[in-house]
């Protein structure tokens, strides 16, 4: 039987409450969700006196989007988190994978390991399993963390938990009402809408324009794929990401997702020659989770994502056949 979330909130605040030292982790890639979500947290005990830090297995660098979030300096290297931890807590992380190197201090963990995360995919890793498949984002839950912990909740801690939300929501496209009326207390407590999300979402230098011409020009339609409910896919090759952020080739996807001719949208990313993390979005019909988990990757039904090793034509293969296994 599945645990139910108030009373896993409850234990994870229980044992927060008593902690002298907690290790906070987030995915590989980090993006506001998990970023904003450890930092809130660890905000939070970082003021009460309690020995904190913040760490994802990749990249070497913290985003620069959202480096600004870190208000208390709390974010460290991988090579500094403790090869047994006190306490974990890992945000919004379906599965051990995907915290890429770190993933061995869930198994060498000293004490619990509390998981706050909204994957449907979630393998249940970990001892205390605050998991809510069907809050629009980590943030939410750890919002709930926060208040049964009876913290504070002021504008450098909401900055950061309105960050995931407004990001996994897709600036509250997928929003549903509750998580409308959590973003009006997360501003009434100052925070700026606009500052914190130009920045995460719309903002990009000068020379994303010529990488997203260059990308979108090669962009390919594929109407007869997904069943007939159409594919479009885009390639930022190893040499294209050079000299742009990671924010840049992130955000290639909700360009690509534009096409109205196509149900799923797919982007190839190609992190190192060889190596791809692909981002897979559906518009309504297709669960893309599902297949990504055929490519073994993961994600939520609207949007997911897989690894592949090989060249581009061969993902886009397997994407595709992969897209014929699942639903019709
Ligand atoms: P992205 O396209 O990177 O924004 O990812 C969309 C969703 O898919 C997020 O919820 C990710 O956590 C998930 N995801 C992306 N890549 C993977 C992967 N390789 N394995 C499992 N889940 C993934
Ligand atoms: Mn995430
Ligand atoms: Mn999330």
């Amino acid at each position: 039987m599945a645990d139910d979330l108030s009373t896993t909130i409850a234990e994870a605040a229980r044992l927060l409450a008593d902690a002298r030292d907690v290790t906070l982790l987030s995915h590989v890639n980090p993006d506001a969700d998990t970023l904003g979500s450890a930092l809130a947290v660890g905000l939070a005990l970082h003021r009460r006196g309690v020995a904190v830090r913040v760490a994802f297995g990749a990249p070497e660098v913290v985003p620069e989007s959202l480096e600004v979030l870190d208000v208390a300096g709390l974010l460290v290297h991988r090579d500094e988190v403790p090869l047994a931890p006190e306490l974990l807590v890992v945000m919004d992380t379906g599965s051990v994978q995907r915290l890429g190197p770190l993933g061995d201090r869930v198994a060498n963990a000293r004490g619990p390991v509390i998981v706050v995360d909204h994957h449907v995919s979630n393998t249940r890793y970990g001892t205390v399993h605050c998991i809510d498949e069907h809050a629009e984002a980590t943030a939410l839950i750890a919002l709930k963390l926060l208040d049964e912990m009876d913290v504070e909740v002021d504008e450098p801690i909401a900055r950061c938990l309105y960050a995931g939300l407004v990001t996994d929501t897709g600036g509250f496209r997928k929003a549903g009402p509750s998580a409308h009326e959590t973003a009006a207390r997360l501003l009434k407590t100052g925070v700026d809408a606009y500052s914190v999300t130009r920045p995460l979402m719309d903002a990009h230098p000068f020379a994303y324009l010529g990488m997203l011409s260059r990308v979108l020009a090669k962009a390919e339609l594929d109407q007869g794929a997904a069943h007939g409910l159409g594919l479009v896919h885009a390639v930022v090759g190893f040499e294209d990401a050079l000299g742009v952020r990671s924010e840049e080739v992130e955000s290639v996807i909700d360009v690509v997702r534009s096409a109205s001719e196509a149900e799923v949208a797919a982007v190839l990313k190609e992190l190192r020659p060889g190596h791809w993390s692909v981002s897979l979005r559906a518009v309504s019909r297709v669960d893309v989770r599902e297949v990504a988990q055929v490519l073994g990757g993961g994600g939520h039904r609207l949007a997911a994502g897989f690894t592949f090793d090989g060249g581009s034509e061969q993902v886009v293969a397997a994407l595709k056949g992969a897209l014929e296994r699942v639903g019709s």
